[in-house]
């Protein structure tokens, strides 16, 4: 073992992780990134087929980035952001303003994605309260949804793993039925099932409309509900059905948004706009924590008023607005702005496209799915019957084992093999993963 893991081991305890498992995995202690690599203290490069737990949009150590930050950390690193303010703060807000769906005016900052969840959780409920309906108080969410790791979030989230044990300590929230197609009927398209999971998030609604401040969801990608997928007729109807029983939509396109489901924001596809935005992961480009709601005006209006009122939204992060942050969120934006990087990763989808198509006739692989730049891949004991392999067996940690003698960092949900890159990887790179994927399941898959 090397005498950083050494070091790392004998004080850290790390996230999503049991530790006892690095008594026979091998911790990576990385000293260097190098676009879509990373290199560890031995020398050892590996592709980051994961972008970094989804954050990396334009590789490691993409010099303008750098340099907003660096240039930032010259004249202000932070200030409060209660009575004070900072430029890149102001610049990126007008930023995300601008690059959002229409009606999206308002910008509150948070420091990571739950709480960028949290804040748009609170904000609905107490803009409910404000105008006089303060007994629209519940949330309701999508099953097999994710939306991070405190309380709150974890209460609207519906992944048994991160979840369960914590059960006494979240709050109630009504789950409807995701419209995940990987359930879907043999023949039936994502379209004809979306819409038909839909009618049960209706009759949810017509139900429930009276005490619900706000339906909470992961636009087209379940992300860490291993990378499940919809169709964005969903979305389409699921605004009409808001409008009607006067519920809140919040998106959370956290883990989708710029860029990643092939359009800048997963929302877009389904032509439609929400009444909060949660955004975060991405919006640095992966350089440094930061998180934002986007809201709209008259959501914000219900909240200004005089101070006796009690109306103003009294929620506060030590970071919020935090200027490096935020330098390197207007850095990010600036390349979207400059380069045509939609356009551009038409050929990266194109190429995951290609690559997908030999596992779709693996033996051991149930389903392969794509929405934008996102591909999973989902090893099955049995095809036919989707029976899935016992979790106990650990599948997934055998191709992640596998992948990091080849050079790759991939690291699967479960059974899911997914590839979700940073938008520079070359199509040899992405041939490359695909290869590696394809022994590490036929490794994984045996006996
Ligand atoms: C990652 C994620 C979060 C939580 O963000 P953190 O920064 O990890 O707290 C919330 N929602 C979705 C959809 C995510 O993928």
């Amino acid at each position: 073992m090397s005498s950083l893991s050494q070091r790392d081991l004998s004080v850290l305890w790390h996230p999503c992780t049991q530790m006892k498992e690095h008594e026979i995995y091998p911790l990576l202690p990385m000293v260097k990134g190098d676009g879509v690599y990373l290199i560890d203290d031995q020398g050892n490069r590996y592709i980051d087929a994961i972008s970094s737990w989804w954050v990396n949009l334009f590789g490691h150590g993409r010099v303008e980035i750098k340099r907003a930050v660096q240039q930032q950390a010259e004249e202000l690193e932070h200030v409060i952001f209660s009575g004070c303010s900072n430029i890149p703060a102001i610049e990126l807000a007008e930023k995300l303003v601008a690059i959002t769906p229409k009606g999206l005016d308002r910008v509150f900052y948070a420091d990571c994605g739950s709480a960028a969840v949290e804040v748009s959780l609170k904000m609905s409920f107490q803009y409910w309260k404000n105008i006089g309906r303060p007994e629209k108080q519940k949330f309701i969410a999508l099953s097999n949804g994710y939306h991070g790791e405190t309380v709150g979030a974890l209460s609207v989230g519906d992944v048994a793993l991160y979840k369960e044990t914590y059960g006494p300590m979240l709050f109630d929230t009504i789950m409807a039925p995701s419209p995940d197609c990987f359930y879907r009927e043999q023949g039936e398209s994502w379209y004809d099932y979306s819409l038909r999971q839909f009618e049960k998030m209706r009759s949810l609604v017509e139900k429930h409309h009276h005490e619900t401040a706000a339906i909470i969801l992961e636009p087209l990608i379940q992300c860490a509900g291993n990378m499940r997928m919809y169709h964005p007729v969903y979305l389409t109807k699921l605004r009409d059905l808001c409008d009607e029983f006067n519920v809140h939509l919040i998106f959370d396109e956290i883990a989708v948004g710029f860029g990643r489901t092939g359009t800048l924001f997963a929302c877009e596809q389904a032509n439609v706009v929400p009444d909060f935005m949660c955004v975060s992961k991405g919006i640095t480009g992966g350089f440094l924590p930061l998180a934002a709601v986007l809201t709209r005006e008259s959501i914000y209006e219900a909240f200004y008023d005089d101070y006796s009122s009690l109306k103003g939204f009294l929620h506060s992060h030590s970071y919020t607005g935090n200027a490096l942050a935020c330098a390197a969120g207007v850095a990010t934006l600036n390349i979207f702005e400059q380069e045509p990087i939609l356009e551009n990763n038409k050929k990266l989808i194109n190429k995951l496209s290609e690559v997908a198509e030999q596992f779709v006739d693996h033996p051991f692989v149930g389903d392969v799915r794509q929405t934008g730049t996102v591909l999973a891949i989902e090893m099955m004991k049995d095809k036919k019957t989707k029976e899935a392999f016992d979790w106990r067996e650990r599948r997934g940690i055998r191709v992640y084992q596998h992948a990091l003698t080849q050079g790759a960092l991939l690291r699967p949900l479960a059974n899911v093999v997914y590839m979700m890159p940073p938008y520079v990887i070359t199509e040899e790179e992405i041939e490359l993963l695909a290869r590696v994927a394809w022994d590490g399941i036929n490794k994984a898959v045996k006996d």
